[in-house]
């Protein structure tokens, strides 16, 4: 199983990271977590276009997360020679959030089909709502959901792919809390958006200060890594965005408690399971 880290910024814009977006090779099938900035960029460069995709799964709906969500709906729509829905799940008011998208683009939609003669139907997204249970199961691909803690922005999900005897946890924003610790026990990479705690308290924003309170830090990254006796720690979505030739520093506070294999993710990096 390959995870294809296809975007590891954060909102901030950053030149080299595009939004939050993963790419997950599983048992011949190619599954999306999250629509950040620039996801379709990112997944032509790792050889996948939009109708390609078997599964799109969201943890939130905070906007780095599906800011290009519309991207996503539109080019799958408008490239299929056939109807084509997005396969979609995500927790709760995902229906809610798909149903407003395609609304949001009802004229580029009347367009296309006035433009078109053989597209002649809409977009269109089959939805899943999670929280807590299996996803996915079929042909050796298990996707299975579990609630995580990013409160206020509520309800969220973290994943657990299971394929080819191997384990990858796609937590998404989240402090450590009960259902991370599901979706990593045992896992042979775990992906954790990650800020910095130290820089963080020195910049005197209180915006920034703020979302120290809904994230994992790089010493709970770790944390929890060793507590699920995983394989792999990915660190990927840093806050704030590191500085050219930091990345040992973050690798350094997660390994101060974990003491696998730590990663910090850069845009298209491929780790396998
Ligand atoms: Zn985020
Ligand atoms: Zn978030």
């Amino acid at each position: 199983m390959d995870v294809v880290l296809l975007g590891t910024g954060c909102p901030i814009p950053d030149p080299t990271r595009a939004g939050p977006a993963t790419l997950v090779r599983a048992a011949g099938r190619a599954l999306l977590v999250d629509c950040g900035r620039g996801v379709l960029m990112r997944l032509a460069a790792a050889g996948v276009m939009p109708p390609a995709l078997d599964h799109v799964l969201l943890t939130h709906l905070h906007s780095d997360h599906v800011t290009d969500f519309n991207d996503v709906v539109t080019m799958r729509w408008a490239m299929s020679p056939v109807p084509n829905p997005v396969p979609l799940v995500g927790p709760p008011g995902t229906g809610e959030f798909a149903r407003r998208t395609l609304k949001m683009l009802t004229a580029d939609t009347a367009w296309r089909i006035a433009h078109h003669a053989d597209l002649h139907w809409e977009p269109a997204c089959d939805v899943l709502e999670v929280l807590d249970g299996i996803a996915v199961e079929q042909d050796g691909l298990r996707v299975s959901a579990a609630p995580t803690d990013h409160r206020p922005v509520a309800p969220t999900v973290g994943y657990r792919i299971e394929a080819e005897g191997k384990v990858v946890a796609i937590a998404g924003d989240t402090v450590p809390c009960e259902g991370l610790d599901r979706l990593c026990a045992g896992a042979d990479v775990y992906v954790q958006t990650v800020v910095r705690t130290d820089l963080i308290r020195a910049i005197p924003a209180p915006r920034l200060q703020d979302v120290l309170d809904y994230h994992s830090s790089c010493e709970q990254a770790g944390q929890t890594a060793a507590r699920a006796g995983v394989r792999m720690l990915v660190l990927t979505h840093p806050v704030p965005p590191p500085a050219p030739g930091s990345e040992a520093d973050w690798i350094a506070q997660a390994a101060e408690h974990f003491d696998g294999e730590i990663i910090f993710a850069a845009d298209l990096a491929t780790v396998t399971a």
